[in-house]
């Protein structure tokens, strides 16, 4: 089945044709290393393992990379005394900007495989591509696209075409932002961006290069990483709507001035995750990492639940209410499965099952995860079913559907003893008193066990437990 993407280069949905045939190089502008990575920025990384896991399971062969930003990217994007936020960061730290950001990225992909986000095959850290960044600034300068002043290399935007409007329909002029971009006297033109930054007094992150001591600009190094790995034009970019304007439009501009080719096929943006309460707003001192959630006894799960009901495309409101509530979904998904999966084994699906067509349908237009959400809703309502071939038909579904989901539900099948001791004991107990058939025991165990979130269900089978979902946390 033809997959079909919103590219942000056309602001059109299209049929996806990549470079070679049956393979696919994706780019995921990676996060900056200066601080935790908060649940927006998370939720960006799980769009983009969505459209990975997609090509994969559409037969596809992807090679995924990452960047870790790990120096030059300033608070501000103006080259007017912005400050770089790895030395705000090691600052505030004490220590070094390269152990600081060890630590942040380590934090990023233990979070990332908490939530089932892949690895990417390559993760790149800038502060390990710096010589092919100068490479890269050489030949700018070489074709007079950029320029070294006494702080720095600029490229000059009035030597590409349409710069700023390759992705955004208005240009940079009619900006808002751009209308307020404080004039460098160093640069040519207003939107001039630096390439290179000259070291400034006290910088804590400095390289040599053929325009003395500094560190390079934010853009260049996804444009040199990028290319390196994946070639000089690719098939699939991504990032967070922010990286619209300027950070992609600066990307193209240097990539295609310096190669004199198309740089990137499919430009994908997730749109962001929003905030529910004026607490949460950075100004005011804080925004929520995953631990946090997980601190609050929420599964990380449930927030790759909770991502995968809205599309990328239209961003999501994160509220607490809502996340109890995917968790509700995806605990209920779990014991369903569990109970089924101890009567019955899944059957891979037949190529052609019409919830699996539904499922790769939706999932090709445009990775519609609600409507895969829904497909899988579908196959639930089979496990549930009385009769035997239904729920195996049932589970094959589903854990063939996790392949692009990532919500363990495999793993679900088989968790039948994660009861904590004590848990486990209370509820071995229960099961004793019915069978000797004392219920008043049986009832007092069975609200003790609710008392501790594990709610016991009497089915022909048996009793099962399942987990009672948190309420609203806050
Ligand atoms: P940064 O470290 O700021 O470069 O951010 C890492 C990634 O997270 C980028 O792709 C951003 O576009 C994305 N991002 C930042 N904030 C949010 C948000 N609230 N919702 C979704 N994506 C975000
Ligand atoms: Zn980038």
């Amino acid at each position: 089945m033809s997959i079909q993407l919103f590219n942000s280069a056309t602001r059109t949905v299209e049929p996806f044709t990549p470079l070679k045939q049956g393979e696919v190089g994706i780019y995921n502008c990676g996060p900056t290393v200066y601080d935790y990575q908060h649940i927006g920025n998370l939720y960006a990384y799980i769009a983009a393992d969505i459209t990975r896991r997609t090509l994969e399971y559409l037969g596809y062969q992807v090679n995924q990379v990452m960047n870790i930003t790990d120096v030059g990217h300033l608070v501000d994007d103006a080259d007017t005394g912005g400050q770089d936020k790895m030395a705000i960061g090691a600052r505030r730290e004490g220590i070094d900007p390269l152990a600081m950001a060890k630590k942040y990225a380590e934090q990023f992909m233990v979070d990332r495989r908490k939530l089932n986000i892949q690895d990417p095959h390559i993760v790149a850290k800038a502060t390990e591509h710096v010589p092919e960044m100068i490479a890269l600034i050489e030949r700018l300068i070489a074709q007079s696209h950029a320029y070294a002043a006494p702080d720095g290399v600029y490229f000059d935007t009035t030597t590409f075409a349409g710069y700023g409007t390759r992705l955004n329909p208005e240009p940079p002029e009619s900006r808002e932002a751009g209308a307020r971009v404080e004039v460098n006297p160093n640069k040519r033109n207003p939107f001039d961006f630096a390439l290179w930054r000259a070291a400034k007094p006290g910088d804590l992150q400095q390289w040599d290069s053929p325009w003395g001591r500094g560190n390079p600009g934010w853009h260049i190094e996804c444009s040199a990483m990028s290319m390196k790995y994946l070639g000089e034009t690719f098939d699939v970019h991504t990032g967070g709507e922010d990286h619209l304007f300027p950070h992609h439009e600066c990307e193209i501009a240097q990539s295609e001035a310096a190669t004199g080719r198309h740089f990137v096929n499919y430009w994908m943006h997730n749109h962001f995750m929003r905030f529910d309460s004026a607490k949460m707003a950075k100004s005011s001192g804080g925004f929520f990492r995953l631990d946090d959630l997980i601190a609050r006894g929420h599964d990380p799960l449930a927030f790759r639940m909770l991502a995968l009901g809205v599309s990328y495309r239209k961003g999501l409101d994160f509220t607490w209410d809502s996340l109890a509530e995917a968790e509700r979904r995806l605990s209920a998904w779990r014991s369903q499965i569990r109970d089924a999966a101890q009567r019955t084994t899944a059957e891979a699906p037949v190529q052609d099952d019409p919830i699996r067509s539904a499922f790769t349908a939706a999932i090709s237009d445009d990775f519609n995860t609600p409507r895969a959400l829904a497909q899988a809703e579908a196959a639930m309502k089979l496990v549930n079913s009385t009769d035997e071939p239904s729920r195996r038909r049932g589970l094959g579904l589903l854990f063939d559907m996790d392949r692009v989901l990532g919500l363990g539900l495999e793993a679900s099948a088989t968790a039948t003893d994660d009861l904590a001791p004590d848990d486990e004991r209370l509820f071995d107990e229960r099961v004793a008193a019915r069978a000797d058939g004392d219920f008043k025991r049986s009832d007092e165990l069975r609200v003790a066990l609710e008392a501790r979130g594990i709610k016991v269900k009497d089915t022909k089978d048996g009793a099962r437990w399942e987990r009672i979902a948190k309420g609203s946390a806050s």
